[in-house]
């Protein structure tokens, strides 16, 4: 499996979708979170969780995330230039690659290659990752904070949610979830959750993003509970590169037509 990956990204098979993140106030796209994508020879693609946690165990996630960061900030950079918007970056950071030792020199190199500004970067960092091992999380999380990078807890409320930890982490945001955005608004504790996870992350001065956002009920209430930022179905899914910038123009002229 790792041969047949590292083949696929020698060969250039593996891709990137972009999936937009609305802000809820605005219903603007303010950023794009970076998904990879393996197409394979029966015209299917490969499910992410497995490549992507088969990359892990193999340790090829480190070239394949290198590749993944290099691809998308050269990417984002021409659609902040062409568009003149400022779009959050989001780049999802596996264990191997955040406890890697060559991570910040990595992001360094890929940052300054294409002259990206390093505060239209987020790290994605799932919560049971921090966790695992927290007093080294805290660490390498201050050295990207450093650099300038903007950090979000990934999954929130489904791994070990340690909050004396989560008052220490130097993160900017929360990620909710999926599960707990499912069954909005029917599920009266999954509403119970997530109004409080919205209230204690506030509380703590980091913003909130809800994954999963498939209906309007479900935007409506999060929005009703101050959830500033949401990704989701109901806006749009990872689509390929040519079909983000679409979504680009399209939203360039809807607000051209609202001045007019
Ligand atoms: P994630 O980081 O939590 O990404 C969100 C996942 O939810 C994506 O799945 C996305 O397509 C899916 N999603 C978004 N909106 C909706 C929705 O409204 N409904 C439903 N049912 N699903 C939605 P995807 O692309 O299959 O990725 C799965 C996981 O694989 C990601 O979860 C992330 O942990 C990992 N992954 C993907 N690309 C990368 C990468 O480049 N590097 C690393 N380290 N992990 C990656
Ligand atoms: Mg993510
Ligand atoms: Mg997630």
């Amino acid at each position: 499996m790792h041969q047949r990956m590292a083949n696929a990204l020698s060969y250039g098979e593996f891709r990137i979708f972009y999936q937009p993140v609305v802000d809820l106030q605005s219903g603007h796209v303010v950023g794009l979170e970076a998904l990879c994508r393996w197409p394979q020879r029966d015209d299917t693609w490969a499910p992410p969780e497995t490549f992507i946690s088969q990359a892990e165990t193999s340790g090829f996630i480190v070239q394949l995330g290198d590749w993944v960061l290099r691809t998308a900030v050269d990417q984002v950079r021409q659609w902040q230039q062409r568009f003149g918007l400022d779009l959050l970056l989001a780049v999802n950071l596996s264990g191997r690659q955040f406890l890697h030792y060559n991570l910040i020199k990595s992001i360094e190199d890929a940052l300054r290659s294409v002259q990206y500004h390093a505060k239209t970067l987020e790290f994605e960092i799932t919560e049971s990752v921090a966790m695992h091992n927290a007093e080294d999380s805290i660490g390498i999380m201050r050295q990207l904070k450093n650099l300038g990078i903007t950090l979000a807890l990934d999954d929130f409320g489904t791994g070990y949610s340690s909050l004396a930890y989560l008052k220490r982490f130097p993160i900017d945001k929360l990620k909710i979830d999926r599960t707990f955005v499912r069954d909005i608004p029917n599920d009266a504790n999954d509403l119970a959750i997530v109004s409080a996870i919205i209230a204690m992350a506030h509380a703590l001065g980091l913003k909130v993003q809800a994954e999963g956002v498939e209906t309007e009920a479900q935007m409506e209430f999060l929005r009703d509970c101050g959830c500033e930022l949401a990704q989701g179905y109901l806006f749009g899914r990872a689509l390929p590169g040519d079909e983000f910038e679409e979504l680009l123009i399209e939203q360039r002229g809807s607000a051209r037509d609202r001045t007019a």
